[in-house]
């Protein structure tokens, strides 16, 4: 019998696609959330096009890693190719999740990467969030979906990207991942947070320099990694 996409995930891609509309980070149909299940080997991703109000979790549409439709009628979305070009290359990753909030989407428009600023960022984000660089008439004109996620693949050469769960690719927004669709929405949720304020930050003052590292590895590792301690166990 083939392998079925897990009920509890659908459940939880379902919900990670609602908290990026209640949290205010998607305009009309301007984002999608996705889970993988490492059981089955599926990923679940929303479908193109369907407004949110008439979402359901039925509706969410279930394909291999290659892209073949598994589970569902409608279409997946428009974005799947780069969704699954991230499951492929960062092993772990349980959920994507792509909007195009505002000011982390301004950060990406003006190819600009996002620097840790202070400790709010430095708590979900080990140092900067890179920027992609921009595709070329190639990458655009063929397999543009496909392409976008080979770039942040690219740009994550030397970035771990469970360290860094956030790229802002050039000219688009952003797309944030994390072990499940809940932490993929959530990492969605404080990027915006952190670029709001490091937009705050460079109107005070435009020359604001990064955070040194000794305060960003404090924040980061109390909260991730082997030796964490922030929070109850
Ligand atoms: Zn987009």
């Amino acid at each position: 019998m083939a392998l079925r996409f897990s009920e509890d995930l659908r459940q939880a891609v379902y919900q990670a696609n609602l908290r990026l509309v209640e949290e205010g980070l998607v305009v009309g149909t301007w984002g999608n959330a996705s889970g993988f299940d490492p059981a089955s080997g599926l990923v679940a991703i929303k479908p193109s096009g369907v407004p949110y109000a008439d979402l359901r979790p039925e509706h969410l549409v279930v394909v291999d890693l290659d892209g073949a439709v598994v589970e569902g009628d409608l279409r997946p979305s428009s974005d799947l190719p780069t969704h699954l070009e991230l499951y492929r290359h960062f092993p772990g990753l349980g959920g994507v999740a792509h909007t195009h909030s505002t000011v982390a989407t301004a950060f990406a428009q003006a190819c600009r990467p996002l620097p840790c600023l202070g400790t709010t960022h430095a708590d979900h984000f080990h140092g900067t969030v890179p920027a992609t660089r921009e595709m070329r008439p190639d990458e655009i004109a063929t397999d543009y979906e496909l392409n976008t996620g080979r770039v942040i693949v690219e740009t994550f050469a030397t970035v771990d990207p469970h360290h860094v769960p956030a790229v802002l690719v050039a000219h688009h927004g952003p797309f944030t991942w994390g072990p499940s669709p809940r932490a993929a929405a959530e990492n969605s949720v404080v990027l915006e947070a952190v670029a709001q304020m490091a937009l705050h930050t460079y109107a005070l003052a435009p020359a604001t320099p990064p955070v040194a590292g000794p305060l960003i590895d404090k924040h980061f590792l109390r909260k991730h990694g082997p030796g964490a301690y922030y929070g109850q166990r």
